[in-house]
């Protein structure tokens, strides 16, 4: 296969992308004959320099020079992730944290604001409440995301960034991107999405208007729980600033081997999403229908109070397969001590954190802590159990639960 232009998917489809994509990237050694079908891991710090290097830039991140400026495996899954997610340009680094804060510390400076939901990851919601402000003076307005009206209420001449998850961790709140990317582009100000539980194909921020996408490529792109990533993809005026700033001269990079693995993971990326998505409603209906259950909150079910926006926002057809992504939050009627035996009677279900790998998982979290008042009622009085629905046999799973809701309800 040629290789497709950087970032153009031109009129290939998703799993074609998924397995082909950043394989051809330009200085990869995958030309000509006899070379590899797959670009390699290249587990060098350094690359040969030029003849004349004394006018080099050092910190030109475009160029092969060393691996904390860019390298061949870091450019091979940046071609692909800018081309599955309909972007200009993309840049991959360490963690998904270091994605977040690589945006934030590349478009926000001292004296700035930004809005921010009120429902986010555990790491957003401290850089945003704590770090940020206390080390640069930088403000963070706390918001309903849902809640258009607060949303521009609570902008101020100084603000630069809206930052949102399209569904959040954990309580599954869906934001509306494209209504937030109006509010945003004609204020000028930058939309910020975190869709680590919708990647592609299931949904594309940038094709409604968001201007900066970031992953954790630790959760689906990668999908089998062995390497962290990161990953911020958008308009590249908006990438370049972050690929010189958080790669070369903060340096999260990503490593190598890191890059290979995931681009390796991310090849099965529709096929395993397709499967998570069909257990987690099945799952998730199956739960909400027990009456030891206090509540289910997964977009997919009609009782989900975005569960409308859902079904336009990721609707199948140009825009992507359709779904609901494959994580959901519940909980059993009854205190910490009975969540912590079902989650102990589980048997295939793993209780540890992450979300989108292969196998499920489960994590049972309380009701103490300062962002319990943001979230909804059942959240609020009985905590929750995130499940992330892995690819097991969805019947192996449907008998886990059932056996463990016996077993700790008696
Ligand atoms: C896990 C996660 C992150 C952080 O990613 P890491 O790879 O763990 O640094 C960010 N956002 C969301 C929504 C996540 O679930």
């Amino acid at each position: 296969m040629n290789r497709p232009d950087k970032c153009v998917p031109g009129s290939l489809g998703e799993q074609t992308l998924s397995v082909h994509g950043g394989n051809h990237a330009s200085g990869t050694g995958t030309d000509g004959d006899g070379a590899a079908i797959r670009v390699p891991i290249i587990m060098a710090n350094s690359y040969n320099l030029p003849p004349d290097p004394s006018t080099m830039d050092w910190s030109n991140p475009e160029h092969l020079t060393y691996t904390r400026n860019t390298g061949i495996n870091q450019i091979a899954l940046q071609d692909k992730l800018c081309a599955l997610e309909h972007g200009e340009d993309a840049v991959v680094l360490a963690s998904g944290v270091a994605g977040l804060h690589a945006v934030f510390f590349g478009h926000v400076n001292a004296g700035d604001h930004v809005v921010v939901s009120d429902t986010t990851y555990e790491a957003t919601y401290k850089l945003w409440t704590s770090l940020l402000p206390r080390k640069y003076g930088i403000e963070a307005t706390f918001v309903d995301i849902t809640d258009h009206d607060a949303v521009i209420a609570a902008i101020r001449p100084e603000t630069k960034l809206i930052a949102t998850e399209v569904i959040a961790n954990p309580t599954t709140k869906v934001a509306d991107i494209a209504a937030l990317a109006e509010i945003a582009d004609a204020r000028g100000i930058i939309l910020m999405v975190d869709s680590t539980f919708t990647p592609p194909p299931l949904y594309r921020p940038l094709d409604d208007g968001a201007g900066l996408v970031v992953h954790s490529l630790t959760k689906y792109i990668n999908g089998h729980g062995d390497a962290m990533g990161g990953a911020v993809i958008g308009r590249a005026d908006l990438v370049e600033p972050i690929r010189s700033e958080a790669m070369v001269d903060v340096g999260g990079v990503i490593s190598p081997f890191n890059a290979w693995l995931i681009m390796r993971g991310s090849v099965t990326l529709p096929l395993r999403l397709r499967q998570h998505q069909e257990s987690a409603l099945e799952l998730a209906r199956f739960l909400e229908a027990d009456e030891r259950i206090a509540y289910v909150a997964y977009p997919g079910l009609e009782s989900h109070p975005q569960h409308e926006l859902a079904k336009r926002q990721f609707g199948a057809g140009d825009r992507g397969i359709g779904g609901f992504g494959g994580i959901m939050s519940f909980a059993l009627k009854g205190d910490p001590d009975l969540q912590n035996r079902f989650v102990n009677d589980l048997k295939v279900v793993t209780s540890a954190v992450s979300v989108g790998h292969d196998e499920s998982l489960i994590v049972h979290v309380g009701t103490s802590g300062p962002r319990v008042a943001a979230y909804p009622e059942g959240f609020r009085e009985y905590g929750h159990l995130r499940f992330s629905v892995g690819l097991e046999d969805v019947d192996d799973l449907k008998a886990d639960l059932a056996a463990a809701l016996d077993s700790a309800v008696g």
